[in-house]
């Protein structure tokens, strides 16, 4: 879905396709370069992690496995509580493995810290995190994101795997919905 398929649902695109893929190839450069030769497993967090992950393990110059957690936290609405259940866990056994978790946008930064924390008690080499988008507020928390995509405002985004009400997540920009999608 592009754009143009919003219709007067969109109020304004933040990142475009262009900006997104120029800067996943470029993060994969650099995380190639810190785990090449390393027995590392990426993490994703369904669903909105769901594009991240495709397009930056293609732009991996080699390969790379992924596994998928599936988290919900507590909480409705727009606003993260910081209350995380597992609803799937890992496949793998990730003891002695660097685990890169591949995030679409840290927030308050309560849900990654809780899986960071999580996966750190299962006895991994290292934990370090990627997130395409973070928002000011993650400021705030004791979560050091390693690799960051894009800062945004303090706006609710969608698309690029970022959902509202589950809609959207299959909008391939990033961008704002219209004052008269929410009511
Ligand atoms: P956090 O715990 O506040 O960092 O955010 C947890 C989750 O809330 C993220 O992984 C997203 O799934 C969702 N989220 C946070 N901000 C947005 C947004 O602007 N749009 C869509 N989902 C969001
Ligand atoms: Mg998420």
């Amino acid at each position: 879905m592009d754009a143009s398929h919003m219709g007067a649902d969109l109020e304004s695109v933040l990142i475009t396709e262009e900006e997104i893929d120029a800067k996943l190839a470029e993060l994969a450069q650099e995380i190639w370069a810190r785990y090449e030769g390393q027995d590392v497993l990426f993490v994703g967090v369904l669903k909105g992690a769901v594009m991240v992950m495709a397009d930056l393990m293609r732009h991996m110059p080699g390969s790379v496995p992924m596994d998928w957690m599936a988290v919900s936290s507590y909480g409705s609405g727009t606003k993260s509580s910081g209350v995380v259940r597992i609803l799937k866990d890992l496949d793998t056994d990730i003891s002695g493995k660097h685990i890169l978790i591949v995030e679409d946008i840290v927030d308050s930064g309560l849900t990654l810290s809780w899986i960071k924390a999580n996966l750190e008690s299962r006895s991994p080499a290292s934990v370090e995190i990627c997130t395409l988008l973070r928002k000011p507020d993650a400021a705030k928390v004791e979560v050091d994101v390693r690799w960051v995509g894009f800062d945004l405002p303090n706006e609710f985004v969608v698309g690029y795997g970022l959902d509202y009400a589950e809609a959207y997540r299959n909008l391939r920009v990033v961008g704002t919905l219209a004052p008269h999608v929410y009511s």
